[in-house]
């Protein structure tokens, strides 16, 4: 029994998913070797598409069923992801030139890497974490540990920022301790006396220009 839904479709127990008596396309989660396959031929045919909820290129077509799948079946998604292979997805660099020359993005899955590789990338992303480093490109064998790598470092890099931001505030603390409120309010009135000053150069300036 599939308890797939995604907004108005749901699963039948066929394996396909139907929004009222239409029939979309394979499940995702039930039947999801033929739903990547079905996404793979879609996206080695078409370079762009657009429906009335929808549009991309066949390399974000792919993507996106790939997201999609991974989150509906994740049990198994990795070794059905690798039975897939390549995909030669295509796509346009500019969609509205309808002549545009089609390009392919090669996609290949199951592809085994060596632990200095997957060092290598750890590293690298570590020191620029701008992208979710468990779907760089080749290593979807990889997943879970790069997956769990991610969740670890976001972890340790979020701890950092609350003790730096304890220690500032302690910080804080201590120094308003030593100047006392009465030194704090002389501050604050030395600084509105600069500030005042600031301000009238700043018009007589703007008095000059003119
Ligand atoms: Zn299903």
């Amino acid at each position: 029994m599939c308890d797939h839904k995604n907004g108005s479709e749901t699963c039948r127990d066929n394996g396909y998913c139907y929004d009222g008596n239409i029939q979309i396309g394979p499940c995702p989660a039930c039947n999801t070797l033929v739903y990547l396959q079905a996404a793979k031929a879609a996206a080695e045919s078409t370079g762009y598409y657009e429906s009335e909820t929808d549009n991309g290129t066949g390399v974000e077509l792919w993507e996106k069923a790939v997201k999609f799948a991974r989150k509906a079946n994740p049990t198994q998604f990795n070794s059905i992801l690798t039975s897939i292979g390549r995909v030669n997805a295509l796509y346009v660099n500019d969609p509205s030139t309808s002549s545009d020359e089609l390009l392919v993005k090669t996609f290949v899955y199951g592809e085994e890497k060596s632990r200095d590789e997957i060092n290598k990338l750890k590293e690298s992303w570590f020191r620029d974490a701008c992208w979710d480093i468990e779907d760089t490109e080749g290593f979807s064998l990889y997943y879970d540990e790069l997956l769990a790598f991610r969740k670890q470092c976001e972890q340790e890099w979020e701890a950092e920022y609350a003790m730096r931001k304890a220690k500032e505030e302690a910080s804080l603390h201590a120094e308003l301790e030593k100047i006392g409120t009465i030194g704090l309010l002389r501050q604050i009135k030395w600084l509105e006396e600069r500030l005042d000053q600031a301000l009238e150069r700043i018009h007589k300036l703007e008095s000059q220009s003119k």
